[in-house]
């Protein structure tokens, strides 16, 4: 069996077998659909066991994204599960197609009739492109969930908390003139540098407001990328760079904005001609589930792990907009997606469908 399933793509393939696997099971599915904008099918596919859709609110779900990053067309195994020393190859090994499997056995696995309380399976779209398919399912809530453990490669640590992820693009204006002339014109790469000298001031005043569970443990900002200018001698008529940030998820994700704004203000209030926009295109929030919630004190016990935090994004977020307390846990580690030579543990894998046979049954029993 071999699906290739990168974002760019249609999951309509990836969907259909689940779906078959799960209607093999007697599990009720539901599909919530939408086009992206290269016009391709984008399906999130809901299974639930012990209700149907007429009852949608469950005790448990379980949460893997269908999609994975795109592979190098050299690296064969990227769509050729290769096993080799107890590791499992291929794209989307550890990235989160271990983790599906593991529900799916775990699934298969289990007696069913005998569950008190309905369990669900979301497999969602599009999360490695920023998290879209869960971000629609937020949207039109399909179901409740009381808990929700969503699968990304966490080498089977209880995450029970992760930061946001905020992005926006500023864009500064200047007036090109030929550069022996400074007068004539005025530089938008010198304004772009006054206004990244005052981010790395609000950088270092985000360090005031503490999570201590993070490492690090408060908001990070970062520009990445700057572009501007057209020449050597010629003053910069624009000059572009990106901004990103980490919210910690007690910080709302307009903190940062509100104190970039407000340096903008202070430029244009030194230079009055000064002129800059900010298109703003991402604000997903973090997520924060208690330590002492039930789910995270039943997958410490079972995994052994003290749970922990990430600074990477999940759709953790959005499965507490769906009313549920979120734990990520998956095999494999994140250091390994993302690459070529991805790989899931065997060991780990088998480990992880232990885990959620567990939760399901501690839980909906
Ligand atoms: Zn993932």
């Amino acid at each position: 069996m071999k699906i290739d399933s990168v974002s760019s793509r249609s999951n309509a393939e990836i969907v259909d077998y689940l779906e078959r696997r799960c209607e093999a099971l007697n599990l009720k599915t539901q599909r919530y659909s939408y086009r992206d904008e290269a016009g391709s099918d984008k399906i999130n596919l809901i299974a639930l066991a012990g209700t149907d859709f007429s009852n949608t609110q469950v005790e448990l779900a379980l949460v893997g994204h269908t999609d994975t990053v795109p592979y190098d067309p050299n690296w064969s195994e990227a769509t050729n599960l290769t096993e080799r020393d107890g590791k499992l190859y291929g794209r989307g090994s550890c990235d989160t197609k271990g983790f599906i499997a593991a529900a799916l056995s775990a699934v298969e696995t289990l007696d069913l009739a005998r569950l008190n309380k309905p369990l669900a399976l979301i497999f969602t779209a599009d999360e490695e492109i920023g998290l879209r398919g869960a971000k629609y399912l937020a949207r039109i809530k399909p179901l409740r969930a009381r808990y929700s453990i969503v699968g990304e490669p966490t080498s089977l640590q209880p995450i029970r908390a992760g930061k946001g992820y905020s992005l926006a693009e500023v864009i500064v204006k200047g007036r090109e003139a030929h550069s022996a002339y400074p007068a004539l014109g005025a530089s938008a790469v010198f304004r772009a540098a006054r206004l990244i000298h005052r981010l790395e001031t609000i950088a270092e005043q985000l360090r005031d407001d503490e999570h201590p569970a993070f490492d690090p443990p408060y908001t990070t900002l970062n520009v990445g990328v700057v572009h501007g200018g057209t020449a050597k001698n010629v003053l910069a008529g624009e000059c572009r760079f990106t901004l990103e940030w980490r919210p910690v998820p007690t910080q709302p994700s307009e903190r940062v904005l509100h104190l970039f704004n407000a340096a903008i203000a202070a430029e244009r209030q030194a230079d009055p001609t000064f002129a800059c926009e900010v298109d703003a295109s991402r604000a997903d929030s973090g997520f924060e589930t208690a330590p002492d919630s039930p789910l995270i004190k039943l997958l410490e016990q079972a995994t052994g792990l003290e749970s922990g935090t990430v600074a990477f994004g999940t759709e953790g977020a959005q499965m507490q907009a769906l009313g549920s307390e979120p734990v990520v846990l998956g095999p494999g580690d994140i250091r390994e997606a993302h690459r070529t030579g991805e790989f899931v543990p065997v060991a780990e894998l088998e480990q992880c469908t232990e885990i959620l046979k567990h939760a399901v049954e501690q839980l909906c029993a």
